[in-house]
């Protein structure tokens, strides 16, 4: 594996395009990654000893959309691997990848976790949960996202910003199974309930719940599990049950990580069975528990740490839903002036 980091970008370019152009290239599958090395060096590493197929990856946090573009049909990139259903439905808006057609991934991705089209697929999902004090919040198994809005969590919400990609697909979901009236309503009654401002991120909110500042924060529930690694975060996830919200009825909001196949993929063959690959139970279990994210396999287990929260009821709302409404999801967060 050849890891090609941002500060090289213009070096491995050229690299990469050279490694694709001669005819008997050796085999390789070149991946442009927005998820960190730390996450899928394994998993590639595994693939390659494996299959003896070479993974190139480009590591970028933003701009690999225009990357692609920029290339055009001259891209050495095949793949590109992201979280959040927001992002890869802007790299199919954007017009850089192709449909992929396969049995191995359609049996073993659930319908609600891939575009009907075939341009994206998940790898893994994640869970928006409730951080709940565990001091002052007692009935935590039964927190939904509408009770964020009650009044007796008045000046006891943490959260983020409305305008992150986490967000705005919790709003969007919301959109979708209450109308945008109601959606508009329940946030305008989360930002009445804010201890304060927007900010920060998930772990952040869990800190300030720890610090008494707010008794609830929405956050993915992989951060429980990268708190609880680091030492001086242990003591703030330690401060806090781990709530998937709406148990009673449709179950919690879910988002995925995901791949895509570029449209001038040049290793296509290659590109395909590597996210075949991705899908099966070896790279199950190593992503998965890579970062405390569920897989996408029904019959991988979890990491350990993720048993200790138990299993839940996932929202099945299907994912190609939250990337539809999350423009009219934006929209409310300004309208609501959510981060005012
Ligand atoms: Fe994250």
């Amino acid at each position: 594996m050849r890891l090609i980091h941002p500060a090289l970008a213009g070096i491995a370019l050229t690299a990469l395009a050279t490694a694709a152009a001669p005819a008997v290239a050796a085999e390789e599958v070149n991946v442009y990654s927005y998820r960190q090395p730390f996450l899928v060096e394994p998993l590639f590493k595994a693939f390659t000893d494996e299959t003896g197929v070479k993974v190139n990856v480009l590591f970028a946090e933003k701009g690999l959309v225009e990357r692609l573009e920029a290339e055009g049909r001259n891209t050495p990139g095949d793949l590109i691997f992201t979280v959040d259903i927001g992002r890869l439905n802007d790299v199919k808006e954007a017009g850089v990848t192709q449909p992929v057609k396969s049995e191995t991934l359609e049996s073993v991705i659930p319908t609600q976790y891939r575009d009907p089209a075939g341009h994206w697929f998940a790898l893994t999902t994640r869970a928006r949960v409730i951080y709940a004090s565990k001091e002052r919040v007692a009935d935590w198994q039964n927190l939904t996202y509408e009770s964020l809005a009650d009044p007796r969590f008045k000046g006891k919400v943490c959260t983020r910003s409305g305008k992150h990609s986490y967000t705005v697909a919790l709003i969007a979901s919301m959109i979708a199974h209450h109308g945008r009236e109601k959606a508009a309503e329940w946030l305008k009654g989360v930002k009445a309930n804010l201890a304060r401002k927007p900010q920060g991120n998930d772990r952040s909110q869990v800190q300030a719940i720890h610090d008494g500042i707010c008794d609830v924060s929405l956050g993915n529930n992989y951060y429980y599990g990268a708190m609880m690694a680091k030492p001086d975060q242990k003591p703030w996830a330690e401060a806090v049950n781990v709530s998937f919200p709406n148990q009673a009825n449709r179950g919690a909001h879910v988002n995925i990580s995901g791949i895509a196949l570029t449209k001038h993929a040049p290793h296509r063959a290659n590109a395909v069975r590597l996210m075949e690959w991705l899908v099966g139970p070896h790279a199950q279990k190593i992503y998965a528990e890579q970062n405390f994210e569920y897989p996408i396999r029904s019959d991988v287990a979890w990491a350990p740490l993720l048993e200790t929260l138990g299993t839940f009821k996932a929202d099945e709302l299907p994912i190609a839903k939250i990337a539809d409404l999350r423009n009219d999801a934006a929209r409310l967060v300004d309208e609501v002036g959510f981060d005012g």
